[in-house]
């Protein structure tokens, strides 16, 4: 065991220049992450000096087996927590041959979103709070509930301390570091109200990188419980009944939001994502008609309503930004499963490119 430690361990970089790279992409089901590594002759930190590459999408639910080859584009580099040194972790979208996004590829149309002229201006930061539940592996039964049996209701847990209270404090910390060491903009962590359940926070970060570190962050999540042999869900109502569900809530705020007088643009952009709230949710996550009941921290899924500091709210404006009359809000209804390109790129749309009086001749 500890000769196996020593030699994932050894440091590259006392024999050779050359370098692992770890292309990292979304594989089919929209939430299955995939990598695969390769060797480059030395350290690389710009995406456009990396190859492009490709792997077999017949075997990722991608492609077709007559036509399986799949080219993966680097998009954004992080260092590597797992085998330190100069190896990277490189995020990448996914194209067919022919160069056209193939239709699991949700970066292209977010990338196109936030480089419109007018997004651009706006510079519009997002700060997502992805929870997670931790399960046991081969039970898929939440980590330190009793077998076949529950824990006392909730309550004790949100942020505890202590043996009775706290399951899984070693993966959230370690995975803590890892993302501070990668360079992912992670700005904290908490114990959820569900015992087994967790958040991280990323950002505020800007535009499509906003997507690239939450699943750069949530790929190293996934290899951190893999080695502790737990395994993390995304389910945004992993048990039924009364515990809470897993949400991803999107702090956001663009340019004139953060200005004096921002408070009117946050209160316009809110209004519109009102007017917008059906094709909202059905871009928020699979499954999340489970989580949003009203209850539990939620809105019902199928009415919008905002306020200022109450969590069972839609959108909830934080105090802060109350008093200063500037400053960014909180979109409450992604669920945790939601793919965050999909997320920032429509809030950006919606708040920033579209207009209520086209939309309404266009039938909606
Ligand atoms: P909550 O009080 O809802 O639990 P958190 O503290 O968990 O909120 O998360 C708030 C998130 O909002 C963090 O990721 C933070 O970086 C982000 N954030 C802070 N300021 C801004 C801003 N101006 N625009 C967008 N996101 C922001
Ligand atoms: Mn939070
Ligand atoms: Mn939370
Ligand atoms: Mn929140």
């Amino acid at each position: 065991m500890s000769l196996l430690t020593d030699l994932v361990n050894i440091d590259l970089s006392e024999s050779t220049d050359k370098i692992i790279a770890e292309y990292v992409w979304v594989g089919g089901t929209g939430m299955d992450m995939r990598s695969k590594a390769r060797t480059l002759s030395g350290p690389v930190d710009d995406p456009s000096k990396l190859p492009k590459w490709n792997f077999d999408g017949s075997s990722t639910g991608q492609a077709t087996g007559d036509d399986s080859e799949v080219i993966l584009h680097p998009q954004a580099i992080f260092r590597d927590p797992f085998r330190k040194g100069n190896n990277i972790l490189v995020m990448c979208d996914c194209y067919a041959p022919n160069g056209e996004p193939i239709p699991s590829n949700k970066r292209y149309n977010a990338a196109k979103i936030f480089s419109h002229p007018d997004v651009k201006a706006e510079e519009p930061w997002f700060g997502i709070e992805q929870e997670y539940t931790l399960l046991q592996k081969h039970i898929n039964w939440p980590l330190g509930w009793p077998l076949g049996g529950y824990p006392g209701p909730q309550g004790p847990y949100y942020c505890a301390a202590g043996a009775d209270k706290s399951y899984g404090r070693d993966i959230v910390d370690a995975h803590y570091k890892a993302c501070l060491f990668a360079g992912i903009n992670i700005s904290g962590i908490n114990a959820e109200v569900m015992p087994g359940q967790w958040e991280f926070q990323i950002g505020p970060v800007a535009g499509v990188s906003a997507g690239d570190h939450v699943w750069v962050a949530r790929y190293i999540l996934e290899r951190i419980t893999e080695i502790a042999g737990v395994i993390v869900s995304f389910d945004p109502k992993p048990i039924p009944g009364d515990w809470n569900g897993a949400g991803a809530h999107t702090n956001y705020s663009t340019k004139s939001m953060r200005s004096d007088g921002g408070y009117e643009a946050i209160e316009k952009a809110i209004g519109k994502l009102g007017m917008r709230h059906r094709e909202h949710i059905a871009a928020y996550g699979d499954g999340n008609d489970r989580r949003l009941t009203g209850r539990h921290e939620t809105a019902d899924i199928n009415n919008f309503v905002w306020g200022v500091a109450t969590r069972g709210a839609s959108v909830r404006v934080g105090r802060d930004t109350e008093r200063d009359g500037k400053g960014y809000f909180e979109d409450r209804r992604p669920a945790s499963n939601m793919d965050p390109y999909v997320v920032t790129a429509i809030i950006a749309e919606t708040t920033i490119l579209w207009e209520p009086s086209h939309s309404h001749s266009n039938g909606k």
